[in-house]
This record gives structure tokens, sequence and C-alpha cells, in this order.
């Protein structure tokens, strides 16, 4: 299989948190501190749909394996479930149902016409050859069928899953139906409905709230340093827009391990060394450091860019940052949120900073819904001003409220639907 999966960011332990009752727990807090009624919170802490599904895969060596997936689908008020399908050995129920909430935030928070989705299977995708992982892939979006499409809910990659396995999976989806639907998910090749622009665009979007937090607390990038933890499409491609603003990233971590160098890492040889299949620990122009060193440098910006309950009690008291630009979902654990805000590090929250990927999803499904494609630069265009709207939205709700940043996106993302919600009538 190509770089992109053995590139999978899946062994990088995670701690035993619940992002379930963590996102639970964020909602009922905001939506007390935004004065609204307690009905609200009863509405958005389930998810509306949650589907469970058995995958069977014959295996090269002629056994059956029967996977585990799931498709979850929050609210669907303000447009069709959207979100990406993950990949990973720790995939579960509730990891899915708190995944499909901050899609619901993150399109509320953007002004997306979209609502929350999200899948998974349970499977380390490194142990998987090629076809087993093409079967796996067919045979979790037939399981799914019933409850997906593009007026429905419209999957797309998440974390181990490539433009590639989504174009096996539309091919599926598209045999079942008879016809071709380009608008049944996103992150697909272009050559067959992607978008441009899609396979750069969380990154790009973590960088354009950088660059806003960067105005707000007055640094000037192109003296500033960086940290990332994750090179998948994620990590790379913020690595790659830092790059190219003049931030010096010291060091990188993935599963396997980390490279540092503190006159800054050659970035664009990074990725093409990356490219080729090896991963980042492997470089040798660079010194080895683990995740825990990798947390303390004294750096100006650190962005996890892998998995769930990263910055924790444990890892927090070590961060040096002035920002965290949280690219991957759900990093931080509610201990670690604490340290950081006693510490006054500036936090740009999952559900704001990556949520580039999920706008340029939607411009991919709108130019699938008309057949008729843009350009890059206009992608980009459009992709810019939803991020400055988000980032300015939040950022004006924190100043009004005093709060936090991450609960100023709750925040503004509840309100938008609350919105929804009284339009249809269920708030009086
Ligand atoms: N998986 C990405 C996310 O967590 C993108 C979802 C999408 O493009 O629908 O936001």
């Amino acid at each position: 299989m190509g770089s992109n999966r053995d590139k999978a960011e899946s062994d990088i332990t995670t701690q035993d948190h619940n992002p379930y009752d963590i996102v639970k727990g964020l909602l009922r807090e905001s939506v007390t501190k935004l004065g609204l009624n307690d009905n609200i919170y009863q509405i958005l802490k389930k998810p509306m749909r949650v589907f469970e599904v058995s995958i069977p895969v014959r295996m090269d060596n002629g056994h059956i394996e029967n996977f585990t997936g799931y498709r979850c689908q929050h609210i669907d008020i303000l447009g069709p479930t959207k979100g990406g399908i993950r990949f990973h050995p720790k995939v579960n129920i509730d990891e899915v149902k708190a995944l499909s909430i901050w899609m619901s935030l993150k399109s509320a928070i953007l002004d997306l016409p979209l609502g929350g989705g999200k899948g998974g299977v349970i499977v380390d995708p490194i142990n998987l050859s090629e076809r087993e992982l093409e079967v796996l892939s067919r045979t979790y979006i037939r399981k799914i069928t019933p409850i997906i499409g593009p007026e429905k809910d419209i999957p797309a990659p998440d974390v181990n899953t490539t433009p590639e396995m989504m174009g096996w999976m539309i091919d599926e989806f598209d045999q079942l139906r008879g016809y071709n639907i380009p608008g049944m998910l996103t992150g697909k090749p272009v050559i067959i409905g992607g978008s441009l622009g899609r396979l750069e665009a969380t990154g790009r979007g973590v960088v354009l709230t950088i660059r806003e937090a960067a105005k707000v607390l007055e640094m000037d990038l192109s003296k500033s340093t960086a940290v990332l933890q994750g090179f998948g499409n994620v990590g790379s491609m913020t690595a790659k827009f830092l790059d190219e603003l003049g931030v010096k990233i010291l060091a990188i971590t993935d599963a396997h391990g980390g490279i540092y160098n503190e006159e800054g890492l050659n970035i664009p040889e990074l990725l093409e060394f990356v490219k080729k299949g090896n991963y980042v620990s492997e470089y040798t122009k660079a010194d080895s450091i683990t995740n825990e060193d990798m947390f303390g440098l004294p750096v100006d910006i650190l962005i996890p860019a892998a998995i769930e309950n990263q910055i924790t009690k444990e890892t927090a008291p070590h961060i040096q940052a002035k920002i965290i630009a949280e690219a991957a979902n759900g990093p931080t654990t509610p201990e670690g949120d604490q340290i950081l805000e006693k510490k006054g590090i500036f936090v740009i929250p999952d559900i704001l900073c990556n949520a580039g990927g999920v706008t340029v999803s939607y411009f991919e499904w709108v130019q699938n819904s008309m057949n008729y494609y843009w350009d890059e630069k206009e992608i980009n265009q459009k992709l810019e001003e939803h991020m400055k709207f988000g980032f300015k939205s939040v950022i004006n709700m924190r100043n009004e409220k005093d709060c936090r940043m991450r609960q100023a996106a709750y925040m503004v993302g509840i309100n938008h639907i609350v919105k929804a919600l009284s339009a249809r009538g269920w708030i009086k």
C-alpha cells in the first residue's frame, strides 16, 4: 500500500479519557454560560442516529475476519450530516459520537449548511494488504449504504483514510445504485469529482487560523518557531504552509519517533522524503526526539495533528508555546485544558482550527451538485473567507463573554444551531 498508509498515526498512545463525556461536559458548560434552557443540551447531547455494522473480510490467508464499523449522525437541522471515516484500532462508539458532535459544531461555526456525522472502523490498516484494505473499504460503504447519500450524510477521509480509499468507496456505492453519484462523499481523487485544494485544505485552514491568532498576539510569524505532532495529511500540509510563511519548524514527531533540528528542519526535503514512503523518524539529517521532549521545547507554536488526548495533565505542564493550534480533533483533555488556561496559552480549538477540511469538502459537494468546477484560486479564496469569519466570530464571543477560546467556539456553534432549532419550532 502507498506511503499514506505507512504514515499511519495509529500507534500514538491515547489515555483513557472518554471523548463523548468530554464533549457532553463542554456542551453543558456552554449552554449554561449562554443562559440557554437545559432543553438545548438535552437535544444536542445525543446523536440522532448511530449505526453499527459488521464487515466480514476474506483475508489473504483465506480466513474471514469480521471487523466492526460505525456511522453516527448527530443533527441534520442545518443540512445533511457530514464527516470523515476513520480506520484506527482505538475507534469505539463513544469516540465516533463525540467526533460527530464536533463535526456539527465545526460546520455551525463556519456557517456551512451541514450537520455533523462521523464513521469509523476498528482496524489498524498497517496490518492489512492493499487487497484486504480495498475489500474492507468497499464492504464498509456497502453496509452503511442505507443511511448515506448526497442528501443524507456525506462521508470523507479522516485518520488513516485517503483519496484512494474514497475512490474505492464511491465506486462501490455507484455500482450498488447503478449510476454515478459524485456528491455521495468528498475527498475523492480530482479526476472523479474531487475538489482542487481539498488535500491541502485542513492544513491550509490550520495555518490561516494561526495567522489570525498571531495578529491578536502581535507576533511576527516570520520570526517564530513551531513543533508538530503528527505528519499525516494534516500535519504535513500544515508544515508546508507554515514553512512558506517563514516559520521555523524545529521538531516533528509521528507514531514511530521524532526528529529535531534547532536551526529548523528542511520541510520541502522532508515532504519529499515522506512521500517516498519513509517515516519521519528515518530522516537522518536531524537529531531524534521523543514526543514528550518535543512538547516541552521552548517554541512559539505547538501543533498537535494526530489523535485525541495528547495534551494531558502530564504533558501540559511542560508546554512553553504561546499558541496551541489543534489540528487534530480532541487533542486536549479537560485537565490539560485547565493547565493551558492557567499558563495563559492561546488555544485555537479543534472545532475552529481544523475546520478547513470540511469547508473544502462542502465546496466539493457543491461543485458535484452543479457539475461545474472552480479553479484552485477560487477555492482557496473562499476557504480563507470562511476561516476568517469563523475565527472572528469565536474571538468576538471570547471577548464578549470573557471566556477561553474553546468555550467561545462551542458557544458560537451552539448559538448557530439554536437559531435553526428555533426556526423549526423546537424553541419557542
Ligand atoms: N475528517 C475531517 C474532519 O474531521 C473532514 C471531514 C469532511 O471533510 O467531511 O473535519
